[in-house]
């Protein structure tokens, strides 16, 4: 059944295809596996289990549900099927109290994406095989060794085949469109599609102030146990469709929306390349007030919609450019990926 869609998977040989398959039709309805589970039983490395099991994830083969756990008793509490519902607390009644969750509280869990049942339903089908899961639970199956161990990225933005191709369509529109109005609105399309494909994204246009906004990009993740605003992770973008390198004018103009909007990310979205001088601007602006502000070029765009360079990734190694100062390139280095 597995085995036709895994064909489509370029990084694994043809036996293990076969063997995954395998592996894969034999589960029920109500299977669920940990990360360190399928390690164990596929004989797999850590690194390619990892990737695969995002690939099944992002190819509707298998889907994700993050299992609460209870910190004190380790009884599971809760299935939740989207990560932006996790929360810092909730009652266990193992403990008849309120427990206060951290990441490491909460365990990824993998399951068939073909259940016949309707949306929700499945919470209660699935909540009795997660006792299986009970009472140890390896740390690297938790919430916070994904999020410690850099692959966050990866689960956050993993677009299809299908979404890829739309994403070069969207990349094309850019550079075919005729009048400067069309191309003003291609631009911003597709910094809007790329940012509603991340799971913790919600974007769109809107007015803040006197500014029309190009792209508002609000993060729904909350991540228990950080104390950390989600809205602390929302990003502000423009989006310069112009012929010409970005002024530094822009730049300023962003930050002072920034501040006047009380977030701290921008990210300029522009054709042509920014000036030499954009980071060391961009990075007084930083050091003043903590306001992080990167440059997203039609070179970066090309590598994310043509070559499947992660975008997040892409945010992340240009933010720590700035915040280091760095004059080294982060990912000849090998520190990012994209
Ligand atoms: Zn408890």
């Amino acid at each position: 059944m597995c085995y036709q869609k895994l064909l489509q998977c370029d990084f694994l040989s043809e036996e293990k295809k076969k063997e995954i398959s395998y592996y894969l039709d034999r589960m029920t309805q109500n299977s669920i596996f940990t990360l360190s589970q399928f390690i164990f039983d596929n004989k797999l490395d850590r690194d390619l289990s990892k990737k695969l099991l995002t690939w099944l994830c992002t190819n509707n083969i298998l889907k994700r549900g993050y299992a609460v756990r209870c910190p004190n008793c380790g009884h599971m509490i809760e299935l939740i099927d989207d990560i932006n519902n996790t929360k810092d607390t909730i009652f266990c009644v193992n403990c008849s109290q309120d427990v206060e969750l951290t990441s490491e509280d909460i365990v990824i869990i993998y399951m068939l994406n073909s259940p016949p049942f309707v949306d929700g339903q499945w919470v209660e089908t699935y909540f009795k095989t997660l006792e299986q899961l009970q009472p140890a639970v390896p740390k690297e199956d938790t919430l916070k060794e994904l999020l410690d161990s850099g692959q966050a990225n990866e689960l956050f933005y993993s677009p299809s085949q299908q979404e890829y191709l739309e994403l070069q369509r969207l990349y094309n529109d850019i550079f075919v469109a005729d009048s400067t109005k069309e191309k003003g609105d291609t631009l911003e399309d597709l910094v809007r599609y790329l940012f509603n494909l991340c799971i913790h994204f919600k974007a769109n246009s809107i007015k803040i102030g006197n500014n029309q906004i190009d792209c508002y990009s609000r993060n729904q993740l909350c991540v228990p146990g950080t104390n950390i605003e989600p809205s602390d992770y929302d990003i502000i973008s423009e989006c310069k469709n112009e012929n010409k390198k970005p002024g530094i004018t822009y730049l300023e103009k962003l930050h002072s929306i920034l501040i006047q909007s009380n977030r701290k990310n921008g990210i300029i979205f522009s054709k042509k390349e920014a000036p030499s001088t954009y980071l060391s601007t961009a990075r007084e602006l930083y050091l003043q007030d903590k306001i992080l502000i990167i440059s997203i070029d039609g070179n970066d765009l090309d590598k994310i919609s043509n070559h499947k360079y992660n975008f997040l990734e892409c945010i992340a190694r240009k933010q720590a450019e700035i915040i280091l100062n760095a004059k080294s390139n982060l990912v000849n280095q090998g520190l990012y990926s994209a």
